[in-house]
């Protein structure tokens, strides 16, 4: 009996994506195989947490890189390191910063749930802008000596009242203080890994269970060394801020393990996969005449990644709503997403057997 079962769960079909409520992604065998084995024998953290830390870098061409418990407890420590940098007694203090310098700035569009996870660490934000519109000027006059890190979403890049990457980062770097951003889903494609980097961010974060497909509480800082450096200084078993978001030697090996196969994947491939695949569920679904149905890319900020061909369906007869909780009600459940008045069938984390069950299941709900 597996320990689902045991538990009385039912696993579910994913057409929604890499979202961790409903599990993030699949490992494959050989990431569980690397968990196995590290689980075998006993290891220095510290140590094993650096090597696997260099050997990612390199993996992916980052001059450093420091492995988390998730992309959010990424964020926790990236913003731990830029308040405490290299000094131990700070590193202890936090999330105390009476006397530290502990103010992020952000643009006021760039504020998202997830941001929540630098105040963790003791930072509290100073917005910019308003959420129709920022200029880098406003920018340059909200940096202080209190100001300790600038915090960019990238989902938010195209947001109106944004300013890019590229404007935000000199202007950063003029007056020392560090670039954060959080990319934690933007994968693929691959070579947003060092993308942010290139384009002038000092700690980039990702998530290690989104499409790199390693352990769910897993993540990645990758950046400047001195930075880096911080980070693995807060993170456990070092006591500081990440103390308590412990990463293990399983999870270490896993992520390692999951970037390789990841930078060696072919993504081109896997692209025209996910499109047949689309394309076969639209084709089927717009057959039974009870919806409009088109492909297309997501346009709302927030819904990554944005390169996955989907399939966006507006039923005839009712409310997108109602056939996606319609869904929900099968067995086994169907995720699927509904964003603007459409249901919306994403086939990232589909396997190739279950495409059938997606369109007769979308199809008699319909
Ligand atoms: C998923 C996500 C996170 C959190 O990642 P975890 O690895 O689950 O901690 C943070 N920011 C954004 C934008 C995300 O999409």
């Amino acid at each position: 009996m597996g320990i689902y079962e045991q538990l009385h769960l039912k696993t579910l079909v994913n057409a929604l994506g890499t979202v961790t409520r409903i599990g993030g992604s699949l490992m494959p065998m050989a990431v569980r195989q690397a968990m196995m084995e590290a689980g075998e024998h006993y290891v220095e953290i510290n140590t094993l947490h650096k090597a696997a830390g260099e050997h990612i870098a390199k993996l992916v061409g980052a001059e450093a890189c420091c492995i988390t418990c998730g992309a959010a407890a990424g964020l926790a420590i990236s913003t731990a390191a830029c308040i405490a940098r290299d000094n131990d007694a700070h590193r202890l203090q936090l999330p105390d910063t009476t006397g530290l310098r502990n103010e992020v700035l952000v643009l006021k569009c760039h504020r998202i749930l997830y941001d929540q996870a630098l105040l963790l660490a003791g930072a509290r934000f100073m917005e910019v802008g308003r959420t129709s519109g920022a200029l880098p000027a406003q920018v340059e006059s909200a940096i202080s000596e209190r100001t300790a890190a600038f915090f960019y979403a990238s989902e938010a890049e195209p947001m109106r009242g944004s300013i890019p990457l590229e404007e935000i980062a000199p202007l950063m770097k003029e007056h020392g203080i560090p670039v954060i951003v959080d990319a934690a889903a933007e994968l693929p494609p691959k070579a947003n890994l060092t993308r942010f980097l290139e384009r002038g961010a000092d700690l980039v974060v990702f998530s290690g269970g989104k499409e790199i497909r390693g352990p769910q509480s897993s993540g990645l800082i990758l950046g400047r060394r001195d930075l880096i450096e911080a980070c693995d200084a807060c993170c456990c078993p070092n006591y500081g801020v990440g103390r308590s978001m412990k990463i293990d030697k399983e999870t270490i090996a896993g992520i390692t393990k999951a970037v390789e196969l990841f930078v060696a994947r072919d993504y081109d491939e896997q692209g025209r996969i996910w499109t047949d695949m689309s394309r076969r569920m639209a084709a089927a679904i717009e057959r039974t005449g009870k919806a409009q149905v088109r492909l297309g890319h997501p346009q709302e900020p927030g819904i990554q990644p944005v390169g996955i061909l989907r399939v966006y369906i507006a039923p005839a007869h009712q409310t997108a709503r109602a056939v996606h909780d319609a869904l929900l009600t099968l067995d086994p459940q169907l995720y699927t997403d509904v964003q603007g008045g459409e249901l919306v069938l994403n086939p990232q984390c589909l396997a190739e057997s279950e495409i059938d069950y997606v369109i007769t299941s979308v199809c008699d709900a319909l």
